[in-house]
């Protein structure tokens, strides 16, 4: 049966890094896969003094789309609050997606879970991953939303923190990692491998998730050409990067019995 997956993401690129193995899965088993995006992720850090940085990250997340097969991409309209919106000027006549109402927000994601009969939404964990406010946010917006729109099944994407510390050790044994990176900042992001109740392999779908990096190409260096995380990843040798890409986790706390590998098992 033909089911219609929904993945909610606060910025353009963080559907490459979490959720784009299972997006491209999901298409080639026949479902339809829609992208909504939160902001325009302005407020990243890129190699480009670019003021339309925001309108050419949107053109990157559709060119990422492309790869995974997508049908349908979708953007909320919110400014990129940065990771400290407190000390980040709001950008005029923008409102950021920390400062916009949860109920807002929610409602437009709703109305279009609702249009979509979304089966699945996939969203954040309630660290927002590594913590960035936009993807906290994310979390309690995809949980409202869902609600509104009585979708069945919220999929929050996250990682084993475990793993993800040993990832980063091997990363660094064979200085594949950004400078700078606080590795000790991860011991508390993600989440524990006993909450996760999703473990979706995407091995095969390795090729389409690198695609979807590789689109978000004002993210691949810093100014000054320092390496990004994004251009860290697409350095990794093939056989590590499976190791490390080659699964994808979710959280639904509704979850009972052992860890499904279907992100669609057991709907109605
Ligand atoms: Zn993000």
């Amino acid at each position: 049966m033909a089911r219609t997956l929904v993945a909610f993401h606060a910025h353009p690129d963080d559907e490459a890094v979490l959720t784009a193995g299972t997006m491209a899965r999901a298409t080639a088993e026949g479902h339809r896969v829609v992208l909504v995006i939160a902001t325009d992720g302005g407020r990243a850090q890129a190699d480009i003094d670019d003021a339309r940085l925001g309108e050419r990250r949107l053109g990157e997340a559709r060119e990422s789309a492309r790869a995974l097969g997508v049908a349908r991409i979708e953007y909320l309209g919110y400014a990129d609050s940065g990771m400290d919106p407190r000390a980040d000027p709001v950008p005029a006549g923008r409102t950021t997606f920390v400062r916009a109402s949860v109920a807002e927000a929610a409602h437009k994601l709703a109305a279009i879970l609702h249009e979509e009969t979304a089966d699945v939404l996939l969203s954040y964990d309630r660290n927002g991953g590594y913590g960035h406010p936009d993807h906290i946010r994310a979390h309690e917006v995809a949980a409202t939303a869902a609600h509104l729109a009585r979708t069945p099944r919220v999929l929050q994407a996250t990682a084993p923190r475990d793993t993800l510390c040993r990832a980063l050790n091997l990363l660094a044994a064979v200085h594949c990692l950004p400078p700078g990176l606080d590795r000790s900042s991860y011991d508390r992001a993600y989440s524990a491998r006993s909450e996760i109740t999703h473990r979706i392999s995407v091995c095969r779908y390795a090729g389409q998730k690198r695609a979807s990096l590789r689109a978000h190409a004002s993210q691949t260096a810093l100014h000054g050409g320092a390496d990004r995380t994004l251009a860290t990843f697409l350095r990794i040798p093939r056989p590590l990067y499976d190791i490390v890409f080659g699964q994808e986790w979710f959280i639904d706390p509704d979850h009972q019995g052992p860890v499904s590998h279907d992100v669609f098992e057991g709907l109605p």
